[in-house]
C-alpha cells in the first residue's frame, strides 16, 4: 500500500533546474571597453566603428538585442566637457596663453576624443546590458 501526499509541489526530479549563469559586470564591462564580445571575450562587438554585430563570430551570441541608444553619446559628452573644462581652467590659471592657443589645443581635442571614446563607452553599454540581463538579454523579449 503505498501513500500518496499531495503538497502542491512538484517532485524534486520534475522542477526545472534554475540555468541561469552569473554574468558577472565586471568581466562583461571590461570586454565591452575592449570591443569584445561581453560572453566569450573572443568574437568583436563591432562590425564596423559603431555598428554592432547581430551576433558574435565566435560563440553566437545575440547581441543585436541591446538598447544603447543615446546612452553612449551621452556619457562621452559628459567625460570629454569635463575633462575640456579642467585642462582650460589650468591653461588659463597656470600658463596665461595667447587666445589662439586654446583653439589649437582644445578644438582638435575636442573632436579626436569623442572618437576615441564612444566606442569603448558603446561596448561597455551593450556589456552592462547584457550582463544585467537587460531589453532581451535575459531571454523574456524586451522588458522597456
Ligand atoms: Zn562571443
Amino acid at each position: 500500500m503505498s501513500v500518496i501526499i499531495k503538497t502542491g509541489q512538484q517532485p524534486v526530479s520534475d522542477r526545472p533546474i534554475d540555468t541561469v549563469s552569473p554574468r558577472p559586470w565586471w568581466r562583461a564591462f571590461r570586454r565591452g571597453w575592449m570591443g569584445k564580445c561581453p560572453n566569450c571575450g573572443q568574437g568583436r562587438i563591432f562590425g564596423a566603428y559603431l555598428k554592432v554585430n547581430g551576433n558574435c563570430s565566435v560563440c553566437n551570441e545575440d547581441l543585436s538585442l541591446h538598447r544603447a541608444d543615446d546612452a553612449p553619446p551621452y556619457v562621452t559628452i559628459v567625460i570629454v566637457g569635463h575633462l575640456l573644462v579642467a585642462i582650460l581652467l589650468h591653461m588659463e590659471m597656470a600658463w596665461r596663453l595667447p587666445p589662439m592657443t586654446y583653439i589649437y589645443t582644445l578644438v582638435p581635442l575636442a573632436v579626436i576624443l569623442p572618437l576615441l571614446l564612444l566606442p569603448p563607452i558603446k561596448g561597455a553599454i551593450i556589456s552592462l546590458q547584457w550582463a544585467n540581463r537587460m531589453h532581451g538579454f535575459g531571454g523574456d523579449g524586451d522588458d522597456v
